[in-house]
């Protein structure tokens, strides 16, 4: 039987990407329903060409323009609250809406025991503590889309015992981003245009940015430790320009294993897609009768800060990831409209962590809150940064 596949962030680039594998795989897969924020034509389009019978729209004032569209063949649900539903009702769940609003999905996929093939990374770690809990429900599993943590799922395929007492780290690798090797002086200069060129990866406008001041990998880092339950000293970043190696399990006994292809988000998408099988479709294959070089580096923590600061706030716990995360949303938010220069991005973020105040984290409302807390100290401190 086909499994049934959510896809909420349908319209983003995970969103894309993840219809062209379905296209290759209509009888093992049937899409079930969408959900996006905007472009809702194109949402609409992506609906009528796999026959989705459900559609979610973040807004509740766009949902009968949308049941109009499709005219009667597909049920419409808005907000938090259709996402949820949406998350509910399938099989594989994936999750590829961008920042905190894709918290709903990951909760309510988890919650009722189905596979959640995660992108959004925002909302997972700032709720790490609430995802843990529904984690344990029977038939749960999380099996990230995210090309780090894709490489480490299959590279930790051979280690089970809880804590993964065998391994000694876990090496992400970083691109390093559009500026990568650039001085502080030149990256006081940094533009709107600079930070959105990324060279190895094709991505949505806010995970560009998140890459080019590696907050990225800063947030990967927690990904890492919270998916795979290894404490965050364990969690190594290692720059990686190439891009070919997505990253690497050291284990105690010396051995490094790694996963290599070339950058292409289709191959983690059908490994969340297929696994535990594999679909043979070969995206990012590499061609090793080809010169291939690869090269390694320690990335420049003072240069950018952003990485220090996740780990910073990896060891304090708690709330701190969730102040983290929604603080530069709005930071990022703010830089792409023009509101905040580049190099004031993360000093932002910075800023509300130096002001960070912990507090319960058992419901989503705790979470909103601190969510909310970050973002109201983001938004005061940008006024003061630009
Ligand atoms: P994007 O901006 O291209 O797409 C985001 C999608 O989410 C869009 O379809 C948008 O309409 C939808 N969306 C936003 N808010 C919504 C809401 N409230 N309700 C419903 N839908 C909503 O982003 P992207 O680059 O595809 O990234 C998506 C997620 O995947 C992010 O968390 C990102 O960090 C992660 N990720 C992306 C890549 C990549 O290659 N793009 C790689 C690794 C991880
Ligand atoms: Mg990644």
């Amino acid at each position: 039987m086909a499994r049934r596949v959510a896809l909420l962030g349908a319209t983003g680039s995970i969103g894309r990407q993840t219809l062209e594998v379905l296209r290759g795989h209509r009888e093992e897969f049937t899409l079930v329903s969408v959900a996006a924020a905007r472009r809702l034509d194109e949402l609409a389009d992506i609906a009528r060409e796999f026959a989705v019978t459900h559609i979610g729209v973040a807004r509740e004032e766009d949902r009968a323009m949308m049941a109009g569209k499709l005219a009667g063949r597909a049920d419409v649900v808005a907000g938090p609250a259709g996402l949820a539903q949406l998350a509910r009702e399938a099989d594989i769940v994936v999750n590829a809406v961008v920042g905190f609003a894709g918290l709903p999905v990951t909760l309510a996929a988890l919650a009722a025991g189905k596979r959640l093939a995660l992108a959004n990374k925002e909302s997972f770690i700032a709720a790490a503590p609430l995802v843990e809990r529904v984690r344990a429900t029977p038939g749960a599993e999380v099996v990230p889309l995210d090309s780090e943590h894709c490489a480490i799922h299959q590279c930790l395929a051979g280690s089970s015992a809880p804590g993964h007492p065998d391994v000694r780290a876990l090496w992400l690798t970083a691109s390093g981003g559009p500026f990568r090797g650039w001085t502080r002086d030149r990256l006081a200069e940094a533009t709107r245009q600079d930070a959105l060129h990324h060279p190895t990866w094709s991505m949505g406008p806010k995970i560009t940015v998140d890459s080019s001041t590696l907050m990225n990998k800063g947030f990967e880092v927690l990904e890492a430790s919270a998916l795979f339950g290894i404490e965050v000293d364990r969690v190594k970043v290692v720059v990686h320009p190439q891009s070919i190696v997505h990253s690497m399990v050291e284990y105690v006994d010396g051995s490094l294993l790694a996963q290599l292809a070339r950058p292409d988000m289709r191959l983690p998408i059908a490994y969340g897609l297929g696994y535990p099988e594999r679909l043979a479709d070969g995206w990012g294959a590499l061609d090793l009768t080809q010169r291939l070089s690869l090269t390694f580096e320690p990335p420049d923590v003072e240069a950018f800060p952003a990485i220090p600061l996740a780990y910073a706030a990896a060891r304090a716990g708690g709330a701190a990831a969730a102040w983290l995360s929604g603080a530069n949303e709005v930071a990022v938010d703010a830089f792409l409209a023009g509101r905040l220069r580049w190099s004031e991005i993360v000093p932002v973020v910075a800023t509300v962590m130096d002001g960070f105040v912990d507090g319960p984290m058992r419901e989503v409302a705790d979470v909103v809150a601190h969510d909310a807390a970050a973002r109201d100290r983001a938004a005061r401190a940008i006024t003061v940064h630009s």
